[in-house]
C-alpha cells in the first residue's frame, strides 16, 4: 500500500508529539511539507582535505582517527564544560573543542574514525576546529552499532550536505536524520503531478528524484536539476491557476460600482495635501475597473512613500458609497495598525464634515482584525463585518479566517503583495461575490518583468513622488569610519532626531561574522549611547512586544532603534531622519532601497549610511548605485542588470509560503512553464482528463478555492 504523504507529521518515526510541535512552527505539519522542506543551503564536504594542508580561516573536512579524548570544566565558570578531542591523519593532528556538550563523549571515542567539517583556526601553531560537526564513520571499538542514529550511512559528511533553516530544540544532524526516514518511507508513494509528456518537453526530473536532490543531492549538477524541476512546478501550478482564471474571466460578472461623484470629491478634498498626477491617473483607472461589471485585478505598483495608501483608500470609498465592503489586509501587525490609523482618521474628518456613503445615517466604521485582538472583541467585529456596520476592515492574514464572513465585500485591497502567497491572495477574493482586487507592491517591479509574473493583473504605475519630500543623502562607508559614523548619529539624536541600525541576522550566527543586531544593541546601549534611549527590535521578538517597541519609538520614547529587515515593510516615523545600514553588501539593492524608504518622510533631512568593507569588489559597485540613485524604478532595474532575475527577489524567499521555491529564480523556466500551463488548458479547460487529475486534486487541496474561481460565473 502507498503510504499516504497527507499523514500527520507526528506519526513520522522519531518525531512524536513534541517534536512535531517545534515542526508545526516550521510549518511543517504533513508528511509532504516535510518532504518539501527543502535546505536553506548546502555545504559541500566531498573535499576531504589532509590535516596538514588545512588552511585556517576556510571550512573545511577532515577525515581522521581520534586519538585522544578529554572532558574538562572551564575555569571560572561554572557548569560550563568543554570537551576537547585531538584526530590524527597520516599528515598531522587536529585539536577539537566542543563548549557544553557532555554527550559527545559517547560518539567521538579514542580510535574512532570520523569525519569532522569546520572552520579551521590556529591554536599556536597547530590547525584546531571549535564545535566542528562531526560524523562518525566507523566504529572500531566492541560497543558494534551505534546510538542515536549515527550510522555508516553518512548524512553528514563527505557529500554535499543540506543546511536547513530551524528553530531552537531541532539540530541540523537530528533534522536530516529524520528527512533521511521521511524519504526512506515515503518518497516511492510521491505522485508525480506533471503530465509526463511536460516532462520531457522540459528535460524534468521526476518528482521522486528531485526531491531526493534536493534534500541529499548525489552531486552539484543534479541538485540544480533538482531545483530546476521544483521551480518548473511551482510556476506552472502558478500558472495553471491564472490561466484558468484567465479563461474564465468573460464570464465572470462582478460589481458595477455606481460612481458617486459627489462623496468622492467630498473625500479628495477632506485629504490634507493635492494628490499626485501619478495618484490622479491611477485612481482614474480604478474607477474605470471598478464601475466595469468584470471584476478588477490590478496591481499598483510605486515606490516607497509614493503614496499608495491613498489611492487604495480612494478605491475603498467607491465600494463604501455604494453600501458594499472592502478589506484591506496588510502583511503585518504593525502595518495593519498604521492603515487602520490612517483610514479611521480620514473617515472622522469625512464624517466631521457630513459626508455621508449612502443613506444620511450610515457613518461610515472601519475595523481591525489582527491575530492579537482578544476573542470577545474579535466576535463582535465577526458580527459587524457580517451585519455590515463595519464598512472597511483592515487587518492581517486573519482577515483570511473562516469566521470572517462579509455582507457584501466587493473590494479587496492586499497590501505588500509578494509578502503573502498566490494562493492567499485568492482565498480573499472568495469572501465577495468576484469582488475587485488591488494589489500594492513597493517593490518597483520592472515592467517587462511584472508583465510576465503577474500576467493575471493590470497594472497601475505611481512614479512620482509628492512635492516637497527631502530626498533622502546616502553615503558608503567602510568600517575604518565607524567612529565618524557614531558621531553622526551623536549629532542627529541630540538634535532631536530619530535612527535606525539595521543588521542582516539576529543572532550571532555560527558561520558568518557578522555583527548581530543582539549583541551590538547591547554594546551600543551600554558603551557608545548610553545617554540615550536605545531600543531592539527583530523579527524573533513575539508580535506584541515588536509593536510595543515600535509605538515607543514612534513616541519618541526611543532614540536609536536597533533592528533587523523586520522595519523594512511600511513603517511611517517622520522623525527618524538617519538610517546606518551594516554589512549592506548583505541585503538586495531593492531591499536597500525599502529600508531606506523608512525615512525621508519628514521635513528634515534625511541621511542613510551603508556601512560595508565591500567597497573594492561587485558588490561594492552595487552599492554605489544606492549612492547615486534615489528612484525605485531604476534601483530595480539595475539591480536586474547586475544580478539577473535569479536573485533579483532571493532575499524574499521567506516571504512566500506556500509557493515553496521563488518562482521567480528563474524566468525562462517561468515563461516555459506558462506556455505548458496555457497548452494544457487549451486542451482541457476542466482538467477532466485522466492524466489530469493529479493536476486538479493538487489544486484543489493547495487551493481549494479554485474552482469556484475557476467557474465562477
Ligand atoms: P506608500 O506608497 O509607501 O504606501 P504611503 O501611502 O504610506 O506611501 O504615503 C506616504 C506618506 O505620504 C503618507 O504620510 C501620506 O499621507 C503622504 N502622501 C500621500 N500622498 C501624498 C501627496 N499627494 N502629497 C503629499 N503627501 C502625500
Ligand atoms: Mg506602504
Amino acid at each position: 500500500m502507498r503510504k499516504d504523504i497527507l499523514g500527520d507529521i507526528r506519526y513520522l518515526k522519531g518525531v512524536g508529539l513534541k517534536r512535531a510541535a517545534l515542526f508545526n512552527k516550521l510549518e511543517i505539519s504533513l508528511i509532504e511539507d516535510l518532504l518539501y522542506y527543502f535546505p536553506r543551503r548546502y555545504e559541500d564536504r566531498t573535499v576531504i582535505t589532509d590535516i596538514g594542508s588545512l588552511a585556517p580561516g576556510e571550512y573545511q573536512t577532515v577525515r581522521a582517527r581520534i586519538i585522544r579524548v578529554k572532558e574538562r570544566p572551564v575555569f571560572r565558570q561554572r557548569g560550563f564544560r568543554i570537551f576537547e578531542a585531538v584526530a590524527e591523519d597520516s599528515t598531522g593532528r587536529l585539536s577539537c573543542v566542543w563548549f557544553n556538550q557532555p554527550y559527545l563523549k559517547n560518539y567521538i571515542m579514542i580510535d574512532r574514525e570520523v569525519m569532522l567539517f569546520g572552520k579551521v583556526g590556529l591554536y599556536g601553531n597547530s590547525p584546531q576546529m571549535q564545535n566542528p560537526e562531526y560524523e562518525v564513520m566507523s566504529s572500531r571499538s566492541s560497543d558494534g552499532a551505534e546510538p542515536n542514529g549515527q550510522s555508516n550511512d553518512s548524512l553528514n559528511s563527505a557529500r554535499i550536505i543540506p543546511v536547513y533553516s530551524l528553530i531552537e530544540g531541532l539540530s541540523q544532524r537530528m533534522f536530516r536524520r529524520l528527512i533521511k526516514t521521511c524519504l526512506d518511507e515515503y518518497l516511492p508513494g510521491i505522485i508525480d503531478i506533471l503530465p509526463y509528456d511536460i516532462r520531457q518537453r522540459n528535460h524534468l526530473l521526476n518528482i521522486a528524484s528531485a526531491v531526493l536532490n534536493m534534500h541529499f543531492p548525489q552531486d552539484a549538477l543534479r541538485q540544480e536539476e533538482a531545483y530546476k524541476r521544483i521551480i518548473f512546478e511551482e510556476c506552472f501550478l502558478m500558472q495553471l491557476i491564472f490561466g484558468l482564471k484567465r479563461y474564465k474571466a468573460d464570464k465572470i460578472i462582478g460589481t458595477a460600482h455606481r460612481l458617486n461623484e459627489d462623496f468622492l470629491k467630498s473625500f479628495e478634498e477632506g485629504l490634507s495635501f493635492k494628490l499626485t498626477d501619478s495618484q490622479d491617473k491611477s485612481i482614474a483607472q480604478i474607477k474605470k475597473d471598478m464601475s466595469s461589471p468584470n471584476p478588477m485585478y490590478r496591481l499598483l505598483e510605486g515606490d516607497v512613500g509614493c503614496g499608495k495608501t491613498i489611492v487604495a483608500l480612494y478605491g475603498c470609498m467607491i465600494s463604501v458609497s455604494n453600501g458594499a465592503q472592502a478589506a484591506f489586509m496588510a502583511p503585518t501587525e504593525i502595518l495593519a495598525q498604521q492603515h487602520f490609523r490612517v483610514i479611521s482618521h480620514q473617515l472622522s474628518a469625512l464624517s466631521a464634515a457630513g459626508g455621508c456613503a449612502y443613506g444620511a445615517s450610515h457613518r461610515l466604521k472601519a475595523g481591525l482584525l489582527t491575530s492579537s485582538v482578544p476573542l470577545k472583541e474579535k466576535q463582535k467585529i465577526y458580527n459587524e463585518i457580517k451585519n455590515g456596520t463595519i464598512d472597511i476592515l483592515v487587518g492581517t492574514h486573519a482577515l483570511l479566517q473562516e469566521e470572517v464572513e462579509f455582507k457584501d465585500l466587493s473590494l479587496v485591497v492586499i497590501d505588500e503583495q509578494h509578502k503573502f502567497g498566490v494562493y492567499q491572495r485568492m482565498g480573499l477574493l472568495t469572501k465577495g461575490l468576484n469582488p475587485d482586487c488591488l494589489i500594492m507592491t513597493a517593490t518597483p517591479i520592472p515592467r517587462t518583468l511584472a508583465l510576465t509574473i503577474y500576467s493575471d493583473l493590470d497594472i497601475s504605475t505611481i512614479d512620482e513622488l509628492p512635492s516637497g519630500r527631502i530626498p533622502v543623502k546616502t553615503y558608503l562607508a567602510g568600517e575604518d569610519r565607524r567612529g565618524w559614523v557614531y558621531d553622526f548619529i551623536r549629532q542627529s539624536l541630540q538634535s532631536g532626531r530619530q535612527a535606525y541600525i539595521v543588521y542582516p541576522i539576529i543572532d550571532e550566527s555560527e558561520r558568518l561574522e557578522l555583527k548581530s543586531a543582539k549583541a551590538m544593541h547591547k554594546d551600543l546601549k551600554k558603551n557608545i549611547f548610553s545617554d540615550f534611549k536605545v531600543g531592539l527590535i527583530h523579527g524573533k521578538m513575539k508580535q506584541k512586544e515588536r509593536d510595543k517597541v515600535m509605538a515607543s519609538f514612534r513616541k519618541g520614547e526611543i532614540d536609536l532603534l536597533v533592528s533587523t529587515v523586520v522595519i523594512e515593510v511600511g513603517i511611517d516615523v517622520a522623525n527618524a531622519s538617519v538610517m546606518v545600514i551594516e554589512h549592506a553588501e548583505r541585503f538586495g539593492l531593492s531591499q536597500l532601497h525599502q529600508l531606506r524608504g523608512r525615512i525621508g518622510r519628514g521635513t528634515h533631512q534625511s541621511h542613510c549610511i551603508l556601512i560595508s568593507d565591500a567597497a573594492g569588489d561587485e558588490s561594492g559597485q552595487r552599492l554605489k548605485v544606492m549612492v547615486e540613485e534615489s528612484d525605485g524604478f531604476k534601483i530595480a532595474e539595475r539591480d536586474l542588470e547586475i544580478r539577473g532575475p535569479g536573485e533579483f527577489f532571493g532575499a524574499r524567499q521567506h516571504g512566500i509560503p506556500e509557493l515553496r521555491v521563488n518562482p521567480l529564480e528563474n524566468m525562462e523556466l517561468l515563461q516555459a512553464a506558462k506556455k505548458e500551463a496555457d497548452a494544457l488548458i487549451k486542451k482541457d479547460p476542466r482538467l477532466g482528463l485522466r492524466q489530469n487529475t493529479g493536476l486538479a486534486d493538487i489544486l484543489q487541496r493547495r487551493f481549494p478555492d479554485y474552482e469556484k474561481i475557476a467557474e465562477a460565473g
